[in-house]
């Protein structure tokens, strides 16, 4: 027997007209390309976002025809998610920050039609407009006098001539809720990119889940700062959660350095900000010299690579802003667990909650989660035991965009398909789940897993240091021993020794790295996480002391 309630497909569609009756004067706020403050409303955002369904649909763009974007977070590139999607196309969000190789082989791979970019990102689209035949209309994110002249891109319109023209007259249609929705290639750090195929319905479902108060708890009081890119796994979809709870939104453009974002905080009376460890580091350190305050600000989601532990006391002890670790993958439209405390937590001490806190997190209701070992034998929830964590659930990839059917799923005695993500972590008995390493960047030495996040983050709490990368390096005895490359930060010295010292005490003797390696940089990927690869062929013929 079947319920008897009304079936209605989740379509983004739906959070757009709900944001739009039920909170239509909530304020997004965009710092925009000219560096000018940009106000309007979901009202606004309705009314223009029907409008750039009228232009798709008069360029006679097919149903989950691609429109791509190469633009930074703002109130254009928000109509285009709810426009193109709503629409029933498939807004797939280019990464700008890969090299102009990669991007005119995703566009294609892609099949897009459209591309709407923002003018920062021009020289980007003259270095690959002649290799994307099938880009059928090239719009610039501009108003129609600020479109540039002689840019060499044939046909180029501004966004304002494009949507302007058209009637804001429009009803969304209803089709499957699982349709395609919007695409995000991965970073791509080895082979070609792979994207991840959203849909109308594993967006929508996340929306809900990632608004739930262990998860990022956010509501109509809220003003969001979403920092993390709409380009990479549509800003961890606050897009749609802000649209769902009607909290304010602000988003940054491309002022992302310290000032920037904190005069936005204050300006804008931010509560809630989202972004990877980078880019707080980049805010605590223009905050710290002028001995700078929030006034709002409450709480921050930090995930994408390990927040160290530093960053987490940094900002609970000297600004009272709670941290909540998250980790995520592309392949899971982002959101797999935040670490927030349980009631049992609260009255423990500081340093044995510190301990929680560096985990990254709880399962959010819809994923599930386990760790295996080499058999694939289910690992216990120990918080000691190491395995390859694999995930499921209804927002995670099945399978990639043109893949030809190859899934990427491991099946269980059950038949049931997990995702491995590729990395290694614990869960304990209280289900937290810390990421212990990678499995393509483990290293294993006498037979123990080390963890090189522990490493590093040790290096990372010693005062001179900037950034710290830590490899195995193969050795005849233990098969790998662990190195630390480190950046110092400008001006400050330690030595090899001393940074060796450093270690004592803190992690088992034979973890500690046996050498440290001084470079310039660490080479930093496409969406700001560091290419242990890239470094590896850096230090091609180093060899351990002693050997
Ligand atoms: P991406 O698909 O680019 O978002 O990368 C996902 C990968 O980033 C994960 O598989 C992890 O390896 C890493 N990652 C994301 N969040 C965290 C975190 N909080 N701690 C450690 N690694 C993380």
């Amino acid at each position: 027997m079947l319920g008897l309630m009304q079936s209605q497909p989740l379509l983004i569609s739906t959070l757009l007209e709900f944001a739009d009756r039920h909170h239509g004067d909530g304020e997004i706020v965009s710092r925009r390309v000219e560096g000018d403050i940009h106000r309007y409303t979901y009202k606004d955002l309705a009314t223009r976002s029907r409008q750039v369904a009228n232009a798709v649909e008069k360029l006679g763009l097919q149903f989950s025809d691609r429109v791509a974007t190469l633009a930074w977070n703002g109130y254009r590139h928000l109509e285009l998610y709810y426009g193109v999607s709503g629409s029933g196309r498939v807004l797939h969000t280019v990464n700008p920050r890969l090299h102009p190789d990669q991007i005119a082989w995703i566009i294609n791979h892609a099949d897009d039609q459209v591309m709407c970019f923002d003018t920062t990102f021009l020289p980007l689209v003259q270095a690959v407009h002649a290799r994307c035949p099938g880009i059928k209309l090239w719009v610039a994110l501009c108003d129609a006098d600020k479109l540039p002249a002689d840019t060499g891109v044939p046909g180029l319109v501004s966004y304002e001539a494009w949507i302007g023209a058209q009637s804001s007259d429009y009803h969304w249609p209803e089709f499957d809720e699982n349709t395609a929705s919007s695409m995000c290639y991965t970073s791509g750090t080895t082979g070609n990119p792979k994207a991840a195929l959203y849909s109308h319905r594993s967006s929508v479902l996340h929306a809900y889940a990632a608004s739930l108060p262990d998860v990022m708890c956010l509501s109509a009081r809220d003003s969001v700062l979403p920092v993390v890119p709409m380009f990479h796994v549509n800003a961890w979809g606050l897009p749609y959660s802000a649209a769902l709870t009607g909290c304010k939104l602000v988003f940054p453009g491309p002022a992302l350095d310290g000032k920037s974002v904190y005069e936005l905080i204050e300006a804008e009376g931010v509560t809630f900000a989202a972004g990877v460890p980078t880019v707080w580091q980049m805010l605590l350190g223009h905050m710290k010299p002028g001995g700078l305050r929030f006034s709002k600000l409450n709480r921050t989601v930090i995930g994408g690579s390990a927040c160290p532990p530093a960053m987490i006391n940094a900002f609970q002890d000297a600004y009272g802003v709670e941290v909540l670790h998250a980790w995520g993958m592309t392949e899971m439209s982002p959101l797999g667990t935040l670490c927030t405390l349980k009631n049992k937590h609260l009255g423990l001490p500081k340093d044995e909650q510190m301990k929680i806190r560096m985990k990254q997190g709880r399962a959010i209701f819809g994923v599930d989660m386990k760790i295996v070992d080499g058999d694939g034998e289910e690992l216990p929830w120990d918080g000691r035991a190491y395995g390859d964590l694999l995930v499921k659930g209804p927002w995670i990839l099945g399978e990639y965009y043109r893949s030809e059917g190859a899934s990427p799923l491991i099946k269980d005695k059950q038949g049931r398909g997990w995702f491995p993500t590729g990395d290694v972590a614990t869960i304990d008995a209280d289900g937290f789940m810390q990421i212990t390493d990678r499995s393509k960047d483990v290293i294993k030495s006498g037979g123990e897993w080390i963890s090189s996040i522990d490493i590093e983050n040790i290096a990372m709490g010693h005062p001179a240091i900037a950034m710290a990368a830590c490899i195995g390096m193969p050795h005849p005895k233990w098969d790998e021993r662990p190195v630390v490359a480190v950046v110092k930060k400008p001006g400050a010295e330690v030595t090899r020794e001393e940074l060796l010292a450093f270690y004592e005490g803190k992690t088992a003797k034979w973890q500690i790295p046996d050498d440290v390696i001084f470079v310039e940089a660490i080479p930093i990927g496409a969406t700001g996480k560091m290419l242990k690869t890239r470094l590896r062929d850096q230090l091609k013929g180093y060899k351990l002391p002693g050997l």
